[in-house]
């Protein structure tokens, strides 16, 4: 028997492969329901395998990401662990217009109390605080990282707080 990591074809654990297992397994398999890498996801994806994939589950890929754009442009990839310890639970991130410059905006204040009446107490990753939802320690411009555990709390914000008409994002 070859080793098995406990966290193997768990989201964001090792990729579901024996074979591979290497870290970082957000893709997640209609299939098997347990995740994989980026390489094995894309040998799954395999074109051929499209056309059966289409009609067994109504989508060409077998293998989807499990997060948001935001996060896989900024932590999927990133080798820093802190980003990944502040971020992997709440992998549905966006860049939410939180107003102003500054956290004590009002709007940035109205979000944070929004956020933790629909979905609790925030997480608090580096001290192991467990939760559902987390703010990005920055604001740039009036717009800071907002994270989510599950894409349909992401999609309740997104329709709850949208960017105002007269914010124009750069
Ligand atoms: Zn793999």
């Amino acid at each position: 028997m070859s080793n098995l990591h406990p966290d193997k074809g768990m989201r964001g654990g090792r990729c579901n492969v024996t074979a591979c297992q290497q870290p970082g397994a957000w893709h997640f398999n209609k299939s098997t329901r347990a995740y994989y890498c980026e390489n094995c996801a894309r040998e799954i994806n395999w074109p051929g395998g499209r056309a059966d994939c289409m009609e067994l589950y109504g989508v060409p890929m077998l293998c989807e990401l499990d997060c948001s754009d935001l996060y896989r442009r900024q932590i999927a990839e990133c080798d820093d662990e802190l980003m990944h310890k502040v971020w992997d639970g709440t992998p549905w991130m966006i860049d939410a217009y939180t107003g102003g410059m500054a956290r004590g905006d009002e709007r940035y204040q109205e979000i944070v109390e929004w956020c933790r009446d629909q979905f609790g107490p925030e997480a608090w990753p580096i001290h192991g605080k467990p939760g559902d939802w987390h703010c990005g320690g920055a604001t740039v411009h009036g717009w800071t990282w907002l994270g989510f555990a599950t894409k349909e709390m992401m999609d309740k914000f997104a329709a709850a707080w949208p960017v105002p008409d007269e914010v124009v994002k750069l």
